[in-house]
């Protein structure tokens, strides 16, 4: 056990001297791994923001997950509001860049997956995106909808345990914990619990930390309003970067 342990090390260390850290200047390496493993600084800290759906669905099909015989509509057309009548692209989108602006000023980086409407980016390739910009979390911002209009309430969802090609439960976990009860703190919205599922493609395919968050019900005409005022949706995004940073407080900085 013991010899494994230190092979496991061994390799670690080699591992870290091969891989920078995103980000490090360069000449601060006399650091110790652990201070660039574990603690991670707030400047270094990429958070992806996929504002969900787009202008136009896309109703050609992907794998539900890296190599699956499921498939699923690359991009869903989104819900919209029962009242308002406001497209669910459009108040994620309007979500997602206050949240960039309240991450930003929070002294994280942001990365955004879309801001624009009219684009065509696959849920797979929205994840891959947010990969390849080195994000070190990814938070897909969506609104829900649904047949019986007294639906209504927030919840965040991530991966199972039992994800076969996601591997970030912990995380994933504690980050939809932390994201859901600041969020619903900061726009008094009631607190639905947190969904595990295994068939979201914005998941599935991602490497990192990763949730959903359904901000509210867009088919309940009282919390379509509420959403649709650009004073809440400044609440919503605040409640969303508030639990951010509790979750880089917990699980990033300290450990
Ligand atoms: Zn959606």
């Amino acid at each position: 056990m013991k010899k494994i342990y230190l092979a496991g090390l061994l390799c670690l260390a080699l591992f870290m001297t091969m891989v920078r850290p995103v980000g490090a200047a360069s000449g601060t390496d006399h650091s110790s791994v652990r201070k660039t493993v574990e603690k991670k600084s707030r400047k270094d800290f990429i958070v992806a923001i996929d504002a969900g759906h787009q202008r136009k669905g896309n109703h050609k099909q992907e794998p539900l997950g890296p190599g699956s015989a499921r498939k699923k509509a690359r991009v869903s057309d989104g819900t919209q509001g029962v009242s308002t009548g406001l497209a669910e692209y459009k108040l994620n989108l309007a979500v997602a860049k206050r949240l960039k602006k309240q991450l930003l000023q929070k002294g994280f980086q942001v990365y955004m997956v879309r801001e624009t409407h009219n684009v065509n980016i696959a849920n797979s390739k929205r994840v891959k995106k947010a990969v390849k910009a080195k994000a070190d979390i990814l938070i897909h911002i969506h609104a829900n909808g649904s047949a019986r209009r007294s639906d209504h309430g927030a919840f965040t969802i991530c991966q199972t345990k039992k994800n076969p090609w996601q591997k970030q439960y912990k995380k994933s976990r504690a980050l939809a914990k932390y994201v859901l009860n600041a969020y619903c703190r900061a726009i008094s919205i009631k607190k639905r619990p947190v969904s595990e599922r295994d068939d979201l493609t914005g998941i599935n395919y991602s490497p990192i930390p990763t949730v959903f968050i359904e901000m509210g019900y867009m088919s309940n005409p009282s919390e379509d309003r509420k959403m649709a005022q650009k004073a809440n949706q400044t609440k919503m995004a605040k409640g969303i970067a508030d639990g951010v940073e509790k979750y880089y407080k917990a699980c990033v900085r300290k450990r």
